[in-house]
């Protein structure tokens, strides 16, 4: 078990009910949990400074009523996109220093009003752009399988925090992988749902059409609990779509491996893969075949071209969102400025880092006149060829499994002088996000340094129940463990 108390959120729920433990008692554990390690593992921006209370109403409340909901004092860590009414949000980036919110994200208030405690916001990249949190304005987060090395990214903060028990379960964003990537690289299961499911409404947008929000558990009914009590359409977001978030557990439920039509697309196996991640794939491959599934081989041709069409798609969103930090409307300013356009320049130069900057350079490019049809309109075009070949193999599979990530866990470093070679970390994530298809990684085992590997599935739309149940059944075969930092944990950090 990550922490003394409970392995699951229906464990949690069963303690708490029959008073084996107050909420009260579970939330100061896991702060003190983060005040005694974080100071290494650097996975956390903030600590709640209201959580406790919380607990205590939450549990006086209880021996009146009874709880309502298993999230019924739950505790959740939240990814620092995410906004919570009157509580800083930074993305990371100096940009936002000093602002606070005034609005709570959908996601998050339909948790809290299950009963959620929220322990605190989490590192990631600097507005969620990155797959290593190397691009945190506030140092990098580390893997706590390996504190040399990157937790992924851009949730690296959330990731990091389940993996090393600091919560139970976290909340990320993902655009182009940034939920599933970080899951592979901490050993947890990280799931990002069909485009529409969850409301992004008070999730700061990076590329709106591909954004969604989606939890990070150590188990599938845990991230299944949180998808549902998360999902469903929102009067404040548009692209909420109106389907009811129960089916997701009754497709849990009707799942079974017997006659499941696992799609293979072979040539994801092929180049540029870590022979150690394709021998791990190759084994859950095998162990579901031997459980009743079959396999079918599948071509995804214009699959090849995701990395390209995101980074044209991606950043010309960003460019276009990012336009909103300009001094005036939100957290910095930079004072010195004389006239109003200086005013803008000097705020944006000194509080976007160089990732970000790189970003809008790109995607102001691609959607400049002369520029646009060439860059923007042809990726739009692509996209839909990319979107086209899955539906197409969806009409001879289940789902497809795929590697979540093409290498293990790399070193900090390794990759931040080189942004084609960490684009490329996200090879076989970024795909969904363009189709707007749900999709995991769940933990495959560990490589040969002892690292976690993760399998992705993808599957149609509005099937994350059914590729939560396969999730599920492959947790049995491939419990990661516990990451070596947990044992050394006592006296490793300093206290924040
Ligand atoms: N790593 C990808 C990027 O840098 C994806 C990030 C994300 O999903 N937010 O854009």
């Amino acid at each position: 078990m990550r922490n003394p108390f409970f392995s699951s959120m229906a464990e949690f729920a069963a303690g708490r009910d029959e008073g084996r433990f107050s909420i009260e008692e579970v939330t100061r554990y896991f702060l003190g949990r983060a005040r005694e390690i974080d100071g290494t593992l650097h996975a956390c921006l903030f600590l709640s400074d209201n959580a406790i209370n919380r607990a205590r109403q939450l549990d006086n409340r209880r021996q009146r009523e009874g709880a309502p909901s298993p999230f019924y004092g739950f505790p959740v860590m939240i990814k620092d996109n995410l906004e919570i009414k009157g509580s800083p949000t930074t993305c990371a980036s100096r940009i936002l220093e000093g602002y606070r919110s005034l609005r709570t994200a959908t996601a998050v208030r339909r948790l809290l009003a299950q009963g959620a405690v929220v322990l605190g916001k989490t590192n990631l990249d600097e507005f969620a752009m990155g797959s290593s949190t190397e691009n945190s304005a506030f140092g990098p987060t580390k893997n706590p399988w390996d504190l040399r090395r990157v937790p992924g990214g851009s949730s690296g903060g959330s990731a990091a925090a389940v993996a090393a028990g600091i919560a139970p379960l976290a909340l990320g964003s993902d655009t182009g992988g940034s939920i599933r990537q970080p899951a592979a690289f901490c050993g947890v299961i990280g799931v990002k749902p069909t485009y529409g499911r969850i409301s992004r409404s008070g999730l700061v947008a990076f590329a709106s059409s591909l954004d969604q929000i989606g939890p990070f558990a150590t188990g599938a009914e845990d991230a299944l609990e949180c998808l549902v009590a998360m999902a469903g359409q929102d009067p404040l977001d548009m692209t909420t779509v109106a389907r009811d978030p129960e089916e997701m557990r009754r497709d849990f439920d009707r799942t079974s491996l017997s006659g499941l039509r696992l799609g293979i697309p072979e040539a994801l196996f092929g180049e540029g893969l870590d022979p150690e991640i394709r021998e791990r794939i190759g084994e859950v491959r095998q162990r579901l075949v031997g459980a009743g599934a079959r396999e079918e081989p599948v071509g995804l041709p214009h699959s090849a071209s995701g990395i390209n069409v995101y980074y044209v798609l991606a950043t010309s969103e960003a460019a276009s969102n990012l336009c909103r930090f300009d001094g005036v409307r939100y957290g910095r300013r930079t004072a010195k400025a004389g006239a109003l356009r200086e005013m803008y320049e000097e705020t944006r130069d000194e509080g976007f880092g160089l990732e970000v900057k790189r970003r809008i350079l790109l995607g102001t490019f691609a959607l400049s006149a002369g520029y646009q049809e060439a860059f923007y309109k042809k990726a739009r075009k692509v996209q839909a060829m990319i979107r086209r070949d899955f539906l197409e193999a969806f009409t001879r599979c289940d789902l497809l499994v795929t590697p979540t990530s093409p290498t293990p866990p790399f070193a900090f470093g390794e990759k931040t002088g080189d942004p084609l070679s960490m684009y490329l970390s996200d090879i076989y994530t970024i795909t969904a996000n363009l189709a707007g298809l749900p999709a995991l990684s769940v933990p495959a085992g560990r490589d040969k340094n002892g690292l976690p590997v993760g399998v992705h599935l993808i599957g149609p739309p509005w099937s994350e129940g059914r590729l939560l149940k396969v999730a599920g059944e492959i947790s049995r075969y491939y419990d990661p463990g516990l990451p070596p930092f947990h044992a050394m944990s006592a006296g490793a950090g300093g206290v924040r």
